[in-house]
């Protein structure tokens, strides 16, 4: 070939080469903003998150201006690394947060919104790139919500459960009570503005803790209240248990199998599973107990097992010995409950089952929901006659009782929980507390 058709050939490739790079760099698809219908900004400094994408030449640019009842105030603007031949970092989202300061930028409550505009690495419109343009309503609320409670002077025992009635002024996130750290939810079975909420002192909580209704609107604005509630403490018993070496041999040496745990000294694995195991079961527990009926399903007090005896209250503080030495101790979070042996063991009260199956040192388990946080467990079953999920009535058999888990002989564990905190029995087994404590607070909807 000449050297005049090199030149052409080199010219043309040139030319083809260019063409192409020039159609992929001035592609022509928008960057995508990503947000929600709509924001709520409340008193609280905060961040709005949007996520940016752009496909083909990556993001350039983005600015965020927020357009309120004063003014405008630009939130964000920032430049993403790139250039003019080689692009940005297509293909992958960037989330981006939006800081806004409400007092700073002295906004009033009312509607907003949110300007995003976002440019890509496209040589499109005059190598500016593409543009996408997204306005977001932004609802500016920064009044805390206002709580009323209903309910008077209030006694709580410790290890007991209280109840309490309150209205907010506006919608909430959440609400409830809360005891010291320990939040209960709220909730309106009635189904209308009024809103009630069961809460228990923990057995070992701090003295005398506080207790409020709180409540946090849309907007994040959270309120607190505080009413007459008062805590009367109680002295808990101890009780000293020692373990006898057939229940070593049997019980402790099965279930550290079951868990994996080493058996050549018994007293250590007894130790492991009266600590580490029966925290795990709790976790659980309270995993199951994440969610409760919106509707109070029981009605009026909770029943004992027939024909039962107490062998054991709740709140006991138990020391346990092997051969005269301390071995391990644990706080008795239930009532235990002998009748005859695989005695038929029945619903306390009407719910739904939210549980069965085999629960470590409870052994075989049953929890019943019963709506609005409350729960009661049945445990050390020889047998299970109901499905979880299964609505019950007071006194439907739910299995037999027996010496599953972590028990010594038959007898039913049964206990009663509030907000996945044990509470005393007791109190949920006494017509007149049960009315005057709880039912007397309770609005429920008309059936
Ligand atoms: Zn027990």
């Amino acid at each position: 070939m000449t050297a005049r058709g090199w030149l052409l050939l080199l010219l043309f490739v040139l030319l083809v080469g260019g063409a192409t790079s020039a159609w992929f760099r001035a592609e022509g698809s928008p960057p995508e903003v990503r947000a929600p219908d709509a924001f709520r900004i409340g008193a609280a400094p905060g961040a709005l998150e949007l996520e940016l994408f752009d496909a083909d030449s990556g993001l350039r640019a983005v600015r965020v201006v927020l357009k309120h009842a004063r003014g405008e105030a630009a939130l964000v603007e920032e430049n993403y690394p790139g250039g003019w031949i080689t692009g940005g970092s297509p293909g992958h989202a960037t989330r981006l947060d939006v800081p806004v300061d409400p007092a700073r930028l002295a906004l009033t409550s009312g509607d907003a919104f949110l300007h995003v505009t976002v440019r890509d690495w496209s040589w499109r419109d005059g190598f500016r790139g593409n543009e996408t343009v997204l306005e977001v309503p932004v609802g500016i609320d920064l009044d805390p919500p206002t709580i009323r409670v209903a309910s008077g002077l209030t006694y709580v025992s410790r290890g007991g459960a209280g109840a309490v009635a309150y209205s907010v002024s506006e919608p909430t996130r959440r609400d409830g009570v809360r005891v010291g750290d320990v939040p209960f939810p709220g909730f309106a079975p009635g189904g209308g503005e009024a809103r009630f909420a069961l809460f228990a002192v923990p057995i070992d909580g701090p003295e005398g803790p506080p207790i409020r209704v709180f409540a946090v609107d849309e907007a994040g604005n959270e309120s607190e209240a505080t009413w007459p509630a008062v805590v009367v403490e109680r002295e808990l018993p101890d009780a000293q248990v020692t373990l006898q070496q057939r229940f070593l041999d049997t019980k402790v040496r099965a279930l550290a199998r079951s868990e994996n745990l080493p058996v050549e000294d018994l007293a250590a694995a007894f130790r492991e599973i009266n600590t580490n195991v029966r925290r795990a079961n709790e976790v659980r527990i309270r995993e199951i107990l994440a969610t409760s009926a919106a509707e109070p399903l029981w009605n009026g007090p909770f029943s004992q097992l027939a024909n039962s005896k107490v062998t054991s209250r709740f709140g006991e503080q138990r020391r346990y010995y092997v051969d005269g030495e301390p071995a391990s101790e644990a706080r008795h979070m239930g009532y235990d409950l002998a009748s005859t042996a695989a005695a038929k063991v029945t619903a306390a009260n009407r719910g739904r089952v939210a549980f069965t199956g085999e629960l470590g040192i409870y052994g075989n388990c049953v929890i019943v929901d019963h709506g609005l946080g409350l729960a009661s467990l049945y445990g050390h079953l020889s047998r299970i006659d109901v499905a979880q999920g299964e609505a019950v009535d007071k006194g439907r058999v739910l299995g037999l009782s027996g010496a599953t888990g972590l028990a010594g002989g038959d007898h039913l564990h049964f206990a009663i929980l509030v907000g996945g905190i044990y509470v005393d029995p007791l109190e949920w087994w006494d017509p007149d507390w049960v009315r005057t404590h709880i039912e007397a607070r309770l609005v429920r909807s008309a059936p």
